[in-house]
């Protein structure tokens, strides 16, 4: 009979764990060391009720879920969107895991998210949930425990929605529970492009590294928020062609190349305005375009077994978590696809979250460029460590970058050793 408890065949947990086990098969981890690493710390869901602007109360759901903790405090980011699930909530716990390790941050990977559709909400709606759920999760949460940040959905301003309603419940102001937050209360300079920042820096070092530039090379993005959308301007400025981008609402193509920042300050309503150039295409046929790069900066699952062997890029940069299914993947290898994995690509967000971090725990501010120059430096030591890795022990870049950072916490886990 099936295992009831098994993740959902090409979900975002099957991805994360058929990962994990296969580099676990390659490290020659113990069973109880395998059932370590395969198993969260502590989950946390919560139902928890918000009075809406009519007056009405409804129940969300939300989750807080810690994955492991031996390399030092809990990241990870806080989502809200529709489709959020407990299921898929741990697989980014474990991702944070792996990306924190890889880049040599001192942290463990966590993830929480709220099922909810923050476009539905009032500004006073959205308020009064992630309020609540800050208090719902702050039994867990901390600036030594586990540091929450933005991801799909959230921003800066709930960021500080958090901080405030976290500092309020223990009766001073905590700025370093959350990363992400707004310059006024302790955010830092380079926070909100990091992600798509680090997405330019990866994507020029694997140029370098293979002996082709960047400029002049066609590029397709899916996903036009923070990550997606930054990264698609920094790789225009670099001299790329991006000839097509999308959000949820669809997607423009120019075979000339669109215009990102005025894509970006009509954004989110950039793909249906009446005044952008280019053709209106689906999420599905930008997927399939014959480009140069294909940045997924959207959802988990977007390649899979039913459109894998349709794509046409040669090289696939993960800005978003978990965009490539397992069966996916293999499609793409055969066809000689180069995949740059999630947990060194988008990497910069978290990069900079640390330095916020550092930085509000020394109370001392860095500039734009100090920022800059520390991220591209950390960023570019673990491309050349999981390429280094890739080379020598002939695997892809993604069972590379596992190799490392699942390493890395094997490590730290014998070190400490199994309490009591
Ligand atoms: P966001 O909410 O700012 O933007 C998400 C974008 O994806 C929007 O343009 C939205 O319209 C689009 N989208 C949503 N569902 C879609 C669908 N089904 N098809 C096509 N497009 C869709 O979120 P974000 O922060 O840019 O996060 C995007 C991805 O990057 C997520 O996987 C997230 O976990 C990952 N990520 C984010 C950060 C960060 O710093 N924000 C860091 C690392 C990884």
């Amino acid at each position: 009979m099936a295992d009831p408890t098994a993740p959902i065949e090409g979900s975002a947990l099957d991805t994360a764990l058929t990962q994990y086990h296969r580099a676990a098969d390659r490290l020659g981890l113990t069973d109880g060391l395998r059932d370590v690493l395969a198993t969260n710390k502590r989950e946390l869901t919560t139902h928890f009720p918000v009075e809406m602007d009519d007056g009405s109360i409804r129940v969300f759901t939300g989750h807080r879920v810690q994955h492991n903790n031996a390399r030092g405090p809990l990241k990870g980011g806080i989502r809200f969107h529709p489709q959020v699930e407990l299921d898929d909530v741990k697989a980014l716990a474990m991702l944070m895991t792996w990306k924190c390790a890889v880049v040599g941050l001192p942290f463990g990977g966590a993830k929480g998210g709220v099922t909810v559709d923050p476009r539905a909400l009032s500004a006073g709606e959205l308020e009064n949930l992630t309020r609540r759920f800050t208090a719902e999760i702050g039994i867990i949460i901390g600036p030594e425990k586990d540091i929450p940040a933005p991801d799909m959905g959230t921003d800066a301003r709930i960021m500080a929605w958090m901080m405030d309603t976290y500092s309020m419940n223990v009766g001073y102001s905590v700025p370093g529970v959350v990363t992400g937050k707004p310059l006024s209360i302790g955010g830092t300079v380079g926070r909100e492009e990091a992600t798509g920042r680090g997405v330019l820096h990866i994507a020029r070092e694997h140029a370098q590294a293979t002996n082709r530039p960047l400029e002049g090379m066609t590029v397709a993005v899916q996903g036009f928020g923070n990550v997606g959308s930054a990264a698609a301007a920094f790789l225009a400025a670099e001299g790329c062609r991006v000839v097509a981008v999308s959000d949820v609402a669809g997607g423009r193509h120019q075979e000339n190349g669109l215009n990102i920042d005025v894509m970006r300050a009509l954004a989110p309503t950039a793909m249906t305005h009446p005044s952008m150039p280019g053709d209106l295409i689906t999420n599905a046929d930008l997927l399939t375009l014959p480009v140069d790069i294909l940045v997924l900066a959207a959802m988990e699952g977007q390649i899979n077994e039913r459109n894998a062997d349709k794509v046409q890029a040669k090289l696939i940069i993960e800005g978003a978590n978990g965009p490539v299914t397992t069966p996916g993947e293999e499609i793409l290898v055969d066809k000689n696809v180069m995949i740059i994995p999630d947990i060194l690509a988008n990497a910069g967000g978290v990069i900079v979250s640390y330095f916020e971090w550092i930085q509000g725990r020394q109370a001392y501010w860095w500039d734009a460029e100090e920022v800059d120059r520390r991220l591209l430096a950390l960023l570019r030591q673990g491309y050349h460590d999981v390429a280094a890795v890739s080379r020598r022990q002939e695997v892809s870049l993604r069972m590379a970058a596992l190799l490392l950072g699942i390493g890395r916490v094997v490590e730290a886990t014998k070190t400490r050793g199994i309490f009591p």
